[in-house]
């Protein structure tokens, strides 16, 4: 039972420093220095009549752009992003870890811009984390020149925005998670912790175990016919080498 607590404990610890990590590259990392990176790799543009889909990769960041411009009409469901993905083979433009429910639910949230108005809609897929992509989140900004207000911008219940740097992007961290690379992140976390922390200790025992010294304080017990180490008095236990 100890044992199972003890993994248990390192598994969280492993999912913190996890989150940590996919959320500090989302603070340094951001959006516009992902597309103007250097390591910009990977990036493919789809031309549906005025509609690119782009695909951008930095370190511990995958991003999928949409972008388009359309006329606003409440009838029309902006969801056609959906129907492109499914018709067309552009699998390098398409996460293949949101979930399109997401945008749906993004959707209702936003207030439409008038009818009949010109729409620049963008649509971004950003998902976080190192070694695997663990987080993700989906930002929809639609910008118009109707009456009121002229843009809108969510990234709602999907990020949190705590600091503002000026009239920028706030500062958006995923939390939707992405469970293969969730899990796979949490367990080399985890491992790593196990080896940092308690290895040493783990393997000196190991050693003193084998020698036959003391596991508390390396004293020399063979041939020591105690109940307890001489010199720190730690109970010997049965089994302890001769
Ligand atoms: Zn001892």
């Amino acid at each position: 039972m100890k044992r199972l607590r003890v993994i248990l404990l390192f598994l969280l610890l492993g999912a913190i420093v996890n989150v940590a990590v996919a959320w500090g590259i989302a603070s340094i990392l951001t959006i516009e220095d992902t597309m103007s990176n250097d390591e910009t790799i990977g990036m493919s543009v789809v031309e549906y009549e005025t509609w690119n889909l782009s695909r951008y990769e930095a370190f511990g960041t995958q991003i999928f752009m949409s972008t388009r411009f359309k006329v606003h009409n409440e009838e029309e469901e902006l969801l056609e992003l959906t129907e492109l993905w499914s018709e067309h083979p552009i699998e390098n433009v398409k996460p293949s870890w949101g979930s399109m429910d997401v945008a749906t639910e993004l959707y209702r949230t936003l207030p439409g811009p008038p009818e009949h108005t010109m729409v620049q809609e963008i649509q971004m897929y950003e998902a976080r984390g190192w070694p695997m992509h663990s987080l993700w989140c989906l930002r929809i900004l639609l910008v118009h020149d109707g009456t009121g207000n002229n843009q809108n911008q969510a990234s709602g219940f999907i990020a949190i925005p705590i600091l503002f740097f000026e009239d920028l992007e706030p500062l958006v961290l995923p939390l939707y998670p992405i469970w293969t690379g969730f899990a796979l992140n949490t367990i080399f976390y985890a491992s790593l912790l196990w080896l940092i922390i308690p290895g040493p200790f783990v393997l000196r025992r190991f050693i003193r175990k084998r020698r036959g010294l003391c596991l508390k304080c390396g004293y020399d017990l063979r041939g020591v016919d105690h109940q307890a180490c001489p010199e720190c008095g730690e109970g010997i236990r049965k089994g302890n080498p001769a």
